[in-house]
């Protein structure tokens, strides 16, 4: 059992905060990917965790022992580097080995933990030979048979495949998502690309400037962000934005961009109400808009700027009033730069953004009032 749980972790450097007060619990076996921009923590809370850079407050706990000051040998984990960290000079082998070897493992285990984890990475026939004279893919899968090899019920990744080629890196992720569903162990896997998350974690904790902004599985990360931060990290492209105002008298609610008003028969999310006359922030993704080429009450009228053909969709970009919008087309919609079209945005797709903190406020379709 390696439950993790991280509680009111921080890490401080001089007077920058790198970890703000951390609250985590990683579920026994899951794969919990630690994503967000670059220099957000991530690597800090990682190696807090990993025993590298001690937390500077907080506890954290495998299972049912308390690691916050245990040395890192202690802890039973192994780590994947970015750098990979292996050893030109040894074999493959003995690197594969290094920490069991370490760990004061016998012989006949250190061989047959090595075989086991060769034949996992497919890397059988790379034991009696040096990393120098090898490929950053081979080198890539031996720093991850020598984490395998040590067995450890927690498994903590750093960017792993960042070195990668794209198509190599395409080709691992699937690979190494395969891989731990069979090994079982309970993994922290750091990343700052965001397709590499949603497609690999059972759930996401989302980073920004040392704190936690959400953690949910992917779907929800991408369907319902916490956070305007969330909404635009996640997904490519990511949420658009609008700004609007709102207006609530006798006939309801009505939120007017850029001069029209959206959906105003429809029912808004009760929160929006309390913001009459105040600016929203709506947000929204590319492929829950409907774009016409007819005048439609409740639509929004919008100019094309750029059409990108994408293969599966069109990518249009649109301008309404001063926002600028993403707006996703089945590829046979036929529509040219200079455009007018019409945008529908169903109400249950809108996610209602408080333009002062930049938190998403609750939903719901109730009728205002109601
Ligand atoms: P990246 O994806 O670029 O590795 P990250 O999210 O992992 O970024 P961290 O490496 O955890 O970010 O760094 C978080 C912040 O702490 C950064 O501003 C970094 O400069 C700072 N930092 C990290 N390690 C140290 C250190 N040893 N001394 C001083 N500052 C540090």
């Amino acid at each position: 059992m390696a439950e993790i749980r991280i509680e009111n972790v921080s890490k401080v450097f001089g007077d920058h905060v790198a970890v703000d007060n951390a609250n985590l619990t990683i579920h026994d076996k899951e794969f919990l990917v630690l994503l967000g921009p670059s220099g957000c923590g991530k690597t800090t809370l990682l190696r807090a965790i990993a025993g590298l850079g001690m937390a500077d407050a907080g506890t954290i706990t495998i299972g049912d022992r308390d690691v916050t000051y245990m040395r890192p040998g202690e802890r039973k984990i192994s780590m994947v580097f970015q750098s990979y960290a292996i050893f030109p000079h040894m074999t493959v082998r003995e690197n594969i080995g290094f920490g069991l070897k370490m760990n004061g493992a016998a012989a006949d285990e250190i061989k047959k933990n090595v075989d086991e984890a060769a034949e996992l990475l497919h890397i059988e026939q790379l034991l009696d030979r040096r990393p120098s004279d090898m490929s950053g893919g081979q080198r890539q899968r031996v720093a991850v048979a020598r984490a395998l090899a040590m067995k450890a019920e927690v498994l903590l990744m750093d960017e792993p495949l960042s070195n990668l080629d794209a198509l190599l890196r395409l080709e691992m992720r699937a690979e190494l998502k395969r891989l731990l569903q069979d090994v079982g162990a309970t993994t922290i896997y750091v990343t700052h690309d965001q397709i590499e998350a949603l497609s690999m974690g059972d759930r996401i904790a989302v980073m920004k400037d040392g704190v936690i902004q959400q953690c949910a599985e992917p779907s929800t990360v991408y369907a319902d962000p916490s956070n305007r931060f969330v909404g635009g990290f996640i997904g490519n492209p990511p949420m658009n934005f609008l700004d609007g105002t709102v207006h609530v008298d006798d006939a309801g609610v009505r939120v007017s961009i850029g001069g029209n008003d959206i959906a105003p028969t429809q029912d808004f999310a009760p929160a929006v109400a309390g913001f009459d006359g105040r600016p929203i922030t709506i947000g929204i993704r590319a492929e829950n808009m409907r774009a016409l080429t007819e005048q439609t009450e409740g639509a929004v009228p919008v100019t094309v700027q750029v059409v990108e053909p994408l293969g599966s969709q069109n990518l249009l970009t649109v301008n309404v009033g001063d926002n600028r919008l993403k707006v996703s087309t089945h590829p046979t919609f036929d529509v040219s730069a200079g455009d007018t079209l019409w945008v529908q945005f169903p109400p249950e797709q809108i996610r209602w953004i408080d333009p002062a903190t930049e938190e998403v406020l609750p939903s719901g379709n109730a009728a205002v009032g109601a």
